[in-house]
């Protein structure tokens, strides 16, 4: 049985502030919020990084930004702007390796990230 927190978040095992679920995406807030809006988008599908997205996955990769898009509507920050933000390995600070997406706005963000 494989140990996955996010994984657990999509099976009820732990808890988690969902926003959003359908066939193939489950959204939820970010427990430590980076910004006024920060939440995460998963696929079903347990893949651990991007790196492990194979070209099945396609169908599954546009519904995780069709659902960025309308929960951009949702909370109110698609006027104003906001950010999509996969982390991958090591040097980009990736913590859990259950493929994710940030949704982030509501603040200005800087451009690079650091
Ligand atoms: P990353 O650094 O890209 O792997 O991002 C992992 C994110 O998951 C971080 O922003 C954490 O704050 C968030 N996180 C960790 N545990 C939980 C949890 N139980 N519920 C919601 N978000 C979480
Ligand atoms: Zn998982």
């Amino acid at each position: 049985m494989r140990e996955c927190l996010f994984c657990g978040i999509i099976e009820g095992k732990i808890k988690g502030d969902i926003v959003y679920r359908d066939d193939s995406v489950v959204a939820f807030k970010d427990i430590k919020p980076k910004a006024p809006v920060h939440i995460l988008i998963i696929p079903r599908k347990h893949i651990a990084t991007l790196g492990d997205v194979g070209p099945g996955d396609g169908p599954l990769i546009a519904a995780v930004f069709f659902t960025a898009a309308k929960l951009a509507q949702e909370h109110s920050i698609a006027d104003t702007g906001y950010r999509v933000v996969v982390n991958c390995g090591a040097n980009a600070g990736q913590t859990v390796f259950h493929l994710h997406y940030h949704l982030m706005g509501g603040r200005h963000m800087g451009w690079p990230p650091g």
